[in-house]
């Protein structure tokens, strides 16, 4: 961590609860849920106004993030052992002699090969990036720091400087 100013949310309602299995070819762990919990940093210059970055809108665009995986089968979309298929208002899940078949609006299908908080860290810094940018909001940010905590205590990080254009 770079000297300068930063500032950290991770508040209650930033959770999300959901069910997914990990998936290798060859193990699987049983379908089962977790109380994820969402940290978030940002690095940055301080601007006029005093502050880095608004906590009120950092907060906001995480939890519409959480809000879309909340109650959800999270289903990694580039998994090398999953074969998923939409069939109407169903999507059904393969994997070896296994098969699952969720409702459609149960599941959030993700850009992801694994299920796995290190994985989940780094899709909602993509989607918190992408939203921040949208609002012209990463004028004056270094770094964003994502921590996605499957439990109390055990919390996988992705970090990445923000590219300067
Ligand atoms: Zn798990």
């Amino acid at each position: 961590m770079k000297p300068g100013f930063s500032i950290h949310v991770a508040k209650e309602n930033l959770k999300f609860s959901a069910a997914h299995f990990i998936a290798y070819p060859g193990f699987r762990e049983p379908l089962h849920g977790h109380n994820y919990q969402i940290g978030v940093r940002v690095e940055g210059r301080l601007a006029a106004t005093g502050y880095v970055l608004d906590f009120g809108l950092i907060k906001r665009l995480t939890r519409e993030i959480a809000d879309r995986l909340d109650e959800r089968t999270i289903v990694p979309a580039l998994s090398d052992c999953l074969r998923i298929e939409r069939d109407g208002r169903q999507v059904h899940l393969r994997y070896e002699d296994d098969s699952f078949s969720l409702p459609a609006s149960d599941v959030a299908i993700l850009p992801i090969v694994h299920s796995s908080a290190e994985e989940l860290a780094r899709y909602i810094w993509n989607e918190l990036y992408k939203a921040l940018a949208d609002r012209n909001a990463l004028a004056d940010v270094i770094a964003i720091e994502i921590s996605v905590a499957e439990g109390p205590g055990q919390a996988a990080v992705y970090s990445s400087e923000i590219e300067t254009k």
